[in-house]
């Protein structure tokens, strides 16, 4: 997938590298090439390139993985494929933190 950049420095992505088993799950689903692996375990190469999907905490057999997903614009988006409409993040001006 081709490597996209969003906002610099605002990613919730965190890695507690004493969980880390080094299963390589994280890199097998996410879907930007965040994280690299070295020393049998993973790291974090392209925060910024996270666009935090999700995907990597769910799939984290340690639970050594955490971000904030399920916010903003890229939910909309996702929520607007799932329900094959258009792309919204259902804050309808009612959240007063939402875009
Ligand atoms: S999925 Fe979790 S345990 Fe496996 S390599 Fe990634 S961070 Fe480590
Ligand atoms: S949240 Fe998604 S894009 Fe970000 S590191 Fe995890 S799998 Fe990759």
């Amino acid at each position: 997938m081709k490597q996209l950049t969003y906002l610099k420095n605002v990613v919730t992505l965190e890695l507690d590298l004493q969980k880390c088993n080094g299963c390589k799950m994280c890199i097998t689903v996410c879907p930007h090439e965040v994280f690299g692996f070295s020393e049998k375990k993973a790291f974090i190469k392209n925060k910024d390139q996270c666009m935090e999907c999700g995907a990597c905490e769910k799939n984290c057999p340690e639970g050594a993985i955490s971000v904030r997903s399920g916010v903003g614009c890229v939910a909309g988006i996702i929520n607007g494929i799932m329900r094959g409409s258009e792309p919204s993040c259902d804050c309808s001006g009612t959240k007063s933190d939402c875009c």
